[in-house]
């Protein structure tokens, strides 16, 4: 529906990613195949997701003072995403993930970077943006008190949540009970609600505010007391990464259109499912256009 608001509250990074034949030992020097730097962060992605469907979306995030803040930045902007409240962040630097990519395996450091400037203080500053959204969708890649009061935030003046919880971590209840939506994948559905704490019956209450997602056996969602799957769409995966990023816009923007949950997240299903079908996180999220060509 016109002028709904979409928040992203985030991480904003720039994956580094070395091609190698043979991933280097300690003391070792090798030579590498290709060097590329892709926007990432699971709070960009995610904004970038719902922007390319059509989105209003503001990010909320930090970068620091160096050349990947200001790359960064000006494709979020690009995107037709809002990034006048991404803070550049003093004497830090953006927040990175080098990935060593070998036939196959990997190897990565994220380095958090300006990202973990990202303070409940900050959050608070930006209390007018989240009262301005119809929907606040965070994920773990900040401080976790920072998430926490972004949800809190968000339930005081009635904006409807989700959390992606990820990469997975032990969260409070307290959490768990304020969000509206949760959308593990099934690992980190497992982990989460092996390490809350309560009786069957309560774990099994917040679990019904899963929305889970099964890669290529699709999704799973509770409704009325039972389970509803939704069968993946079929299509020839290329490269899942950032399928889940794809998955959480594409909701937050279908809800933001009207749509209710089910219909959301059939909706998010076939967006997750274009996402892989072209190499990289942000490059396979497709746009409305091009959502609607590929149903027809
Ligand atoms: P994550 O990237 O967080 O692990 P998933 O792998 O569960 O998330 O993928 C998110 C969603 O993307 C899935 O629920 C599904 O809708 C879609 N998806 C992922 N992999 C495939 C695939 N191989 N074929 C079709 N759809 C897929």
């Amino acid at each position: 529906m016109a002028g709904r608001k979409i928040t992203v509250i985030g991480s904003i990074n720039m994956d580094l990613v070395t091609s190698t034949n043979q991933i280097p030992k300690v003391g070792e020097t090798v030579l590498g195949q290709s060097f590329h730097t892709i926007p990432g962060g699971k709070g960009a992605n995610q904004a970038v997701a719902a922007a390319r469907l059509g989105g209003d979306v503001t990010m909320i995030g930090a970068v620091g003072d160096d050349s990947f803040g200001n790359t960064l930045v000006n494709h979020l902007t690009n995107q037709g995403i809002n990034t006048e409240n991404i803070m550049k962040v003093k004497d830090t630097s953006t927040g990175i993930a080098s990935i060593i990519v070998s036939e196959g395996d990997n190897s990565i450091i994220v380095v958090s970077g300006a990202n973990s400037h990202i303070t409940p203080e900050v959050i608070e500053k930006n209390e007018d943006k989240i009262f301005d959204s119809y929907i606040l969708l965070v994920q773990l890649e900040i401080p976790l008190e920072s998430v926490m009061r972004a949800v809190e935030l968000a339930k005081k003046h009635g904006v409807l949540t989700i959390l992606n919880p990820a990469p997975i971590q032990k969260l409070p209840n307290e959490l768990i009970e304020m969000v509206d939506y949760l959308t593990p994948n099934e690992h980190e559905q497992a982990l989460l609600f092996a390490s809350l704490e309560g009786t069957e019956q309560e774990l099994e209450k917040l679990k019904e505010k899963c929305i889970v997602t099964k890669g290529s056996k699709g999704v799973m969602i509770y409704k009325n007391g039972g389970k509803i799957e939704i069968p993946s769409i079929r299509v020839e995966a290329v490269d899942t990464t950032g399928a889940g990023d794809s998955f959480n816009g594409a909701l937050a923007f279908s809800l933001c259109e009207g749509a209710e949950i089910e219909e959301a997240c059939r909706f998010a299903n076939v967006v997750g499912a274009i996402s892989v079908t072209k190499l990289g996180a942000q490059s396979g999220m497709p746009t409305k256009k091009e959502v609607k060509e590929f149903l027809q």
